[in-house]
This record gives structure tokens, sequence and C-alpha cells, in this order.
């Protein structure tokens, strides 16, 4: 956790007991309230949204417990209007659309049976004991309707002191469900302070081997979300130590080139990419993205920039030639440009105050390329058949320019581009 905050700010979370928050008064989550209230239960936001507002960090969703079980949510929220979708019903879970805002709502449960990696659960009204079921301590965070905090775990205490802990013995909440190790590593980057909790990390290492009973879904989404952390590397390079990483990754990680990376980025003020991270953390060669992609079950789009972002170049560097920077900028275009800049820079030995590397990265928002000068209609006014000959002359004509520094004068490219008809 970054302590951008007064220490004291900090401390002062452990004695809130109230939150005031704008969106704990939104007409969308108060009718959600107001429906489960008038069918006879009670409703809280828990975990992140709670989290967050703590630290006064953004709220992205608002997750709901309820003493209600899922058939009379469902039962109570379609009598309302509500739209209602049984999201995971295996485990409570129903998802409300109320104002067109949704929210996950889920019956509070304890885990009955767990296998690692599903759970059979049985429904209660005991918030505590929905409370322990819970990872982590600073996740066992409820807010009544009325903004009362309920703190089950000593979970305020623990935000303000910047600790990530399991609730409970941390070996036996890993055996439910092996995914807490890697949301363990997260959540120590996103709301951890100093070294990672010890019992939390004995326990990882001794389980880690588990891991691979995971679905590369899971890991895969918990993974894009650590590797935004401004703590990723620091934390990817405690995951490398333990062996963790080798068994997400399927091989040896660099965090060294993550945490390079993290320079740069903080250098030239470069917002974080999860995928330019991965590229760094763990491809050596564009030949690795499409396994890393399998595994971790990325998008086709993720992997393209994967293989993009790593594919190296000779221009790929603040010492070759300016023409040849902007011949590659034209052809991958600048954002793909900057990645793949990026990436050749954190694997040099230049420093993240490199004034080279820096200006070579600056050319793609200082610089745009001229208009390409033809279209298909000036092949064709050549006397070309239509057809995939075209798109080849055109292609072409492009590369040339782009290597020839793009000159700009009109009977010299009408020339080349005859020339190129001619022997196509
Ligand atoms: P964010 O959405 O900001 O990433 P969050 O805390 O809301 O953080 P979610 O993954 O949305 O995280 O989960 C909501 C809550 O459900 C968590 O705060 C936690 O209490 C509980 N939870 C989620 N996944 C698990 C898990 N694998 N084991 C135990 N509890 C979990
Ligand atoms: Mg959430």
């Amino acid at each position: 956790m970054s302590r951008n905050k007064q220490h004291s700010d900090f401390d002062a979370i452990a004695r809130i007991t109230r939150l005031e928050a704008p969106w704990l008064h939104a007409p969308a989550l108060e009718t959600v309230f107001a429906v489960l209230k008038a069918g006879g239960f009670e409703a809280r936001v828990v975990g992140g949204a709670v989290r967050n507002t703590l630290l006064g960090r953004p709220v992205s969703d608002t997750d709901i417990a309820t003493t209600s079980p899922p058939e009379d949510t469902m039962r109570l929220a379609a009598a309302a209007g509500l739209g209602v979708y049984p999201t995971g019903i295996s485990h409570g879970t129903v998802t409300l659309v109320a104002h067109g805002t949704s929210f996950e709502v889920t019956s509070l449960r304890h885990d009955v049976e767990t296998d690692g990696r599903h759970a059979v659960v049985a429904f209660t009204d005991d918030w505590s004991a929905d409370a322990k079921r819970r990872d982590f301590t600073i996740n066992a965070l409820y807010a009544a309707s009325d903004g009362t905090i309920f703190d089950y775990a000593e979970g305020r205490k623990d935000l303000a002191a910047g600790r990530v802990r399991f609730i409970g013995d941390a070996s036996a909440r890993i055996r439910e469900d092996y995914l807490r190790i890697l949301r363990f590593f997260r959540f120590s980057a996103d709301y951890g302070c100093g070294v990672v909790d010890a019992a939390g990390l004995a326990a990882c290492t001794e389980l880690k081997s588990c891991m691979i009973r995971l679905s590369g879904e899971r890991v895969g989404a918990e993974m894009m979300k650590l590797i935004v952390s401004p703590r990723a590397a620091e934390i990817c390079e405690v995951m490398n130590l333990t062996g963790i990483l080798e068994i997400v990754l399927g091989k040896h990680g660099h965090p060294e080139r993550l945490l390079k990376l993290q320079t740069i980025e903080n250098e030239m003020a470069i917002a974080a990419e999860a995928i330019p991270r991965l590229a760094a953390l763990a491809l050596d060669t564009p030949g690795e993205a499409a396994e890393i992609s399998r595994k971790l079950r990325l998008s086709n789009e993720a992997n393209a920039i994967l293989m993009a972002t790593t594919t190296p170049h000779p221009a790929l560097n603040p010492n070759a030639p300016e023409r040849d920077a902007k011949a590659l900028l034209y052809r991958l275009g600048p954002t793909a440009f900057q990645r793949a800049l990026q990436h050749a820079w954190a694997a040099s030995n230049s420093p993240a105050t490199d004034p080279a590397w820096h200006l070579r990265y600056r050319l793609a928002e200082h610089w745009s390329p001229p208009r390409m000068p033809f279209t298909g209609a000036d092949v064709l006014a050549l006397n070309v058949e239509p057809g995939p000959i075209v798109g080849k002359v055109l292609s072409a004509f492009e590369l040339w320019w782009a290597e020839q520094n793009f000159p700009s004068d009109p009977a010299l490219q009408k020339r080349k581009l005859a020339d190129l008809v001619r022997t196509a």
C-alpha cells in the first residue's frame, strides 16, 4: 500500500464505525436494500467496496451479502421488477439489476465441504459464519444500509497496518481453495505494506504444488489483476523465490525486468498495462507468447499484443538511425511502437533516466507520419486489373516509402509506383 496519506489517517481507519460514501445512497443500491428488507431479510455491502471506501480509494463494484436464501432473493427482486440473473446460483449468488446498475447478491453461507476448487455450501443467517468463510480479514468487512460497519475479523486494524492476513489458519484456508494462494499475493500487492505476512507466505509455499489443479481462467484473472499493482515486481520477486511464479507461468520469471519496466513507467508517467508488464515478467522471446497465453487463457488480442511487444527489431534502440525508428513507428502505430520500445528498454542495460531512450519513446508523440500518398484507385489508373495485385503494389510502395524516410516529391513517388506496377 502506498502510504500517500498521513499515518494518522491510516490509524484512524481502525476507529471508523460508520461508512460515509455517496454510493451508499445511490437509488439503485437503496432499492435492493429496500426490496430485501420488505421481504423480512437484511442485506449489507461486503468486501472491496467497504475496504476501498475506508482507504479513500475508488470503488469498482458493490458486492452484497444477504440473509435471504437465493430463491427468496430472486422471488422478491422479480416481484419488485428488478432484473434477476442466477449467475452463481450453486454458491448462492444472484445478479440483480436495479436502475441499470448490477449487483452480485450472495446469500450468507458457510462452506460445508471443500476440495480446493469447489465448495459445497450451506446458507445461514449468521453474519460471523459468513465472515469466517471469506479469505482475508480486510475482505470480511460489511456495511449496513445506514453505513454501520461490521468487522468480524479485525479487518480495519489490518487495513490500517497494511497487513494482508488469512482469516483463521492459513494452510486450512488455502486447502479450501488453492486460488487463495494467488489472491494472497494479489491483495498483498494492492493493500499490503512492507514484507508479506509470514504465516500466509509459509502456507502458500507449502501448498504451491496444489495450484496445478486450478483452472487457467481463474489463475489468469488473478494474475492480470496482480501484475498492474504498483508493487507487482516486489511481490513477483517473492513469488519467484518461493517457486510459485514458476508454477503460474510454467517457467522462471524475470521480476527484475518487471521492476525496470515499472521504473520506466514512473519516469515517463506511463499508465501500467497488464500485457506489456506480463511480457517483461515472463517472455524471453515472442515464440513463448502462445504458451503463456494458453496457460493463462488470455484472449487472442492479448496474445497478439504479447507477440508484438516482444518481437525484436534493430530500430528498437536509440542508437538506430531516426529514419529507421520512424519507418517502424509507421508500420506498428504509436501504441505498439511504444510498448515494444519500452520492452527493449527494460531488457537493456540503460537506466530509466537515459535521455536517448526518452527521446526515442517520445518520438511516437511528437512525430506523426505523413499520409500515404496513393490509394487503390491510383494503382488501377495505371491499367492494373482489379485483384490482389493492387494491394501488393500498394504494400510494396508503402514499405519503400517508409524506408526512404517518406519522400514527399510527387514525381519521385509516381515513378516508384509505376516501377512497382511494371515489376509486379
Ligand atoms: P475487487 O473487486 O476490488 O478486486 P473484492 O474484495 O471485491 O475486490 P472480489 O473478488 O470481488 O474481491 O470478491 C468479493 C468478496 O468475496 C471478497 O472481498 C471476499 O470477501 C470474498 N471472496 C472472493 N473470492 C474469494 C475466495 N476465493 N475465497 C474466499 N473469499 C473470497
Ligand atoms: Mg468485488
